[in-house]
C-alpha cells in the first residue's frame, strides 16, 4: 500500500457510515479512544480541541452579552445532595460513577463525580438569593461531566466522559425563567447556524423523556446524513421543582417569601460530533472556515528552476493573509509532491487550498480551490486578503445548502403505525405524525424499528392538532404532532 493510500479514508460514509466516521476521527487527528480498561472515553487531540474552543468562544461571548457569569463548582456532588432532587436520583442513578475511597481510607459519605451539576449548585444558589432584587441569577461553567453510559459510545456523540457548558440560571417568576429557555434555545440554534453551518429544528421533549426533575426540556435537533436525528443541545425549564428542594426563595417587594423559577441548559462536544458527521465526505474531514484550525492552505508547484521566484510570492501571499488574521499554512515541504499535500490537506478538512506555481506568478493570481466540491478557480493576487473572506462565505453557504436540503427534503408526514414505520424504514429522517401524548404509542413505534420521538416542534403553526385527528398509532384524540426519528 502507497503512503497516500495509508493515508486516505478507506470506508464509505454512505454504505458504512459508523466505521467512516471512526476513520475519520482518527486519520484527520481529532481523537483517539481511551486507555484499555476505559471503553467509551476519549484522548481529543489538539485539532479537536481547537474546534471546542470555537464553540465555546461563540456561545461565552453570547451567554456574557445575555447576562450570564461565569463560575466553578467541585466536581463531586455528596450523595445527600444528589438525593434531595427525587427525579435527579432516579434519573442519573445509573449513570453515576462513585467515589467511596481517598488513598485506603473510606468516605464516611460517598462522592458523586458530576453528571450534572443542578444538585451542588442549588445550595448555592439558594445561599446567593435574598430578595427580588438578586435576580436574575445566571451562572453558567465550562466543565466536564461522568455518565456512565450504558449505550454504545462514540467518539463525541456519545463518551462517558464529555466536555460541555451548563448554565443554571434562578429567576422570579414562571414566565421570566421560560424567556431564559429560550433565549439559550435560540443561542444554540445560532451557534449550529451561524457557525457550524448547520440548519437544526427546535422543539420539546415529549413529558416521558424530560430532563429528570424539569417541567419542559427544549431541543435542538440536527438530522444527519445517515437519517439520523442528533440532541444537539438542551434548555431545561426546571419550574420549581429544584428550587423547593434547595430552598431558593426570595422575598418579593411585599416581603412575601416566594420560591424562585429556575432553568439550566447545556450543550456538549457532541456538537463537534455532529459537526464532523455532517460535512465530511469520502475524503476526509470536511470544516466550515469559521472554525477550521487553518482556513487556507497554500501549496507552492514548482520545479529546480522555479523554486525560488514560486516561493517568494507564495510567502507573500502568506503574509498578506496572516497580517489580516486569517489562519493560513504554507506547506513548503520539499520532500512531499504538491498531490500529496493536496490529500493531506483535504483529509485534515482545510475549506480553501491556493495552488501558486509559475503560471500564478507570471500572470499575478492565484488559483483558489474549495474542498467541499473541489471548484477551482483563479483570483486576482491584489486584495487577496479580501477575496479570500468571499472564498469563505461561498464555501460556507455551500456546506449550510447542502445540510438544509438534506434536513428539508427529509421531514414527512405519515397519519397511521404503518406509514410511520414505513416511511422511516425507507428514508430515515423525520416523521410527522399527530400524536396522542401516550408513551406507549411511542413504545410500539420503538419495538419495531427502533425511532423513538425525537421532539414535539415549538412555535410551529403548520404543526398545530385541528379538531378530529387522531393519533396515528392508537387512533384516539391526538394531543400534539410529534416527530418521529431514528436518533444518535
Ligand atoms: P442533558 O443534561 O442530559 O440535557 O445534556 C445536555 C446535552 O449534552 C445534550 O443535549 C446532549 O447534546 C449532550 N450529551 C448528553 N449526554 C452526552 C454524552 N454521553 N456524550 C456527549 N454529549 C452528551
Amino acid at each position: 500500500m502507497s503512503d497516500e493510500q495509508e493515508l486516505g479514508i478507506t470506508e464509505s460514509k454512505q454504505y458504512n457510515t459508523g466505521e467512516w466516521y471512526a476513520e475519520v476521527v482518527q486519520k484527520a487527528e481529532l481523537a483517539n479512544y481511551g486507555p484499555e480498561g476505559m471503553s467509551g472515553f476519549i484522548v481529543t487531540r489538539p485539532r479537536a480541541y481547537a474546534l471546542w474552543e470555537r464553540v465555546q468562544n461563540f456561545l461565552d461571548s453570547k451567554f456574557k452579552q445575555t447576562g450570564v457569569q461565569n463560575a466553578y463548582f467541585p466536581v463531586f456532588i455528596p450523595e445527600q445532595y444528589l438525593e434531595r432532587e427525587k427525579d435527579v436520583v432516579e434519573g442519573f442513578d445509573p449513570e453515576v460513577a462513585w467515589v467511596t475511597h481517598a488513598g485506603r481510607e473510606e468516605l464516611e459519605e460517598r462522592l458523586a463525580v458530576r453528571p450534572t451539576s443542578e444538585s451542588i449548585i442549588a445550595p448555592y444558589m439558594a445561599q446567593w438569593i435574598r430578595s427580588h432584587r438578586d435576580l436574575p441569577l445566571r451562572v453558567n461553567q465550562w466543565t466536564s461531566v461522568v455518565r456512565w453510559e450504558a449505550t454504545e459510545t462514540k467518539p463525541f456523540f456519545r463518551t462517558k466522559e464529555f466536555l460541555w457548558q451548563e448554565g443554571h440560571t434562578a429567576h422570579a417568576t414562571h414566565e421570566d425563567a421560560w424567556e431564559e429557555t429560550m433565549t439559550r434555545l435560540d443561542q444554540y440554534a445560532s451557534m449550529y447556524e451561524d457557525l457550524l453551518a448547520m440548519p437544526v429544528l427546535r422543539g420539546a421533549k415529549p413529558e416521558h423523556d424530560k430532563f429528570p426533575g424539569a417541567d419542559t426540556t427544549t431541543t435542538v435537533e440536527a438530522l444527519m446524513p445517515d437519517g439520523k436525528s442528533v440532541q444537539a443541545g438542551t434548555s431545561h425549564h426546571l419550574g420549581t421543582s429544584f428550587a423547593e428542594a434547595f430552598d431558593i426563595t426570595y422575598t418579593d417587594e411585599d416581603e412575601g417569601s416566594q420560591v424562585a423559577h429556575t432553568t439550566s441548559w447545556g450543550l456538549s462536544w457532541r456538537a463537534l460530533g455532529a459537526l464532523i458527521m455532517t460535512h465530511s465526505d469520502d475524503q476526509g474531514l470536511v470544516l466550515p472556515p469559521t472554525v477550521a484550525p487553518e482556513q487556507v492552505v497554500v501549496v507552492p508547484i514548482w520545479q529546480a528552476d522555479t523554486r525560488e521566484k514560486v516561493l517568494d510570492y507564495a510567502e507573500s501571499v502568506v503574509d498578506e493573509l496572516e497580517a489580516d488574521g486569517v489562519r493560513v499554512e504554507l506547506d513548503d515541504r520539499d520532500e512531499r509532491n504538491p498531490g500529496f499535500k493536496f490529500n493531506e490537506w483535504e483529509l485534515k478538512g482545510v475549506p480553501v487550498r491556493f495552488e501558486i506555481g509559475p503560471n500564478e506568478v507570471d500572470d499575478e493570481v492565484v488559483t483558489v480551490v474549495h474542498r467541499p466540491d473541489g471548484e477551482s478557480k483563479e483570483v486576482a493576487r491584489e486584495d487577496i486578503a479580501e477575496t479570500v473572506r468571499e472564498e469563505f462565505d461561498e464555501v460556507y453557504a455551500k456546506l449550510y445548502a447542502a445540510a438544509e436540503e438534506n434536513l428539508e427534503g427529509n421531514v414527512r408526514e405519515a397519519d397511521s403505525r404503518a406509514d410511520i414505520l414505513g416511511t422511516i424504514g425507507q428514508h430515515g429522517g423525520y416523521v410527522k405524525a399527530p400524536w396522542c401524548g401516550d408513551e406507549d404509542c411511542e413504545a410500539e413505534i420503538k419495538d419495531q424499528i427502533a425511532a423513538e420521538i425525537v421532539m414535539v416542534p415549538l412555535n410551529d403553526e403548520a404543526a398545530e392538532i385541528h379538531d378530529g385527528e387522531e393519533c396515528a398509532v392508537c387512533g384516539e384524540d391526538a394531543a400534539e404532532t410529534a416527530y418521529f426519528a431514528k436518533s444518535y
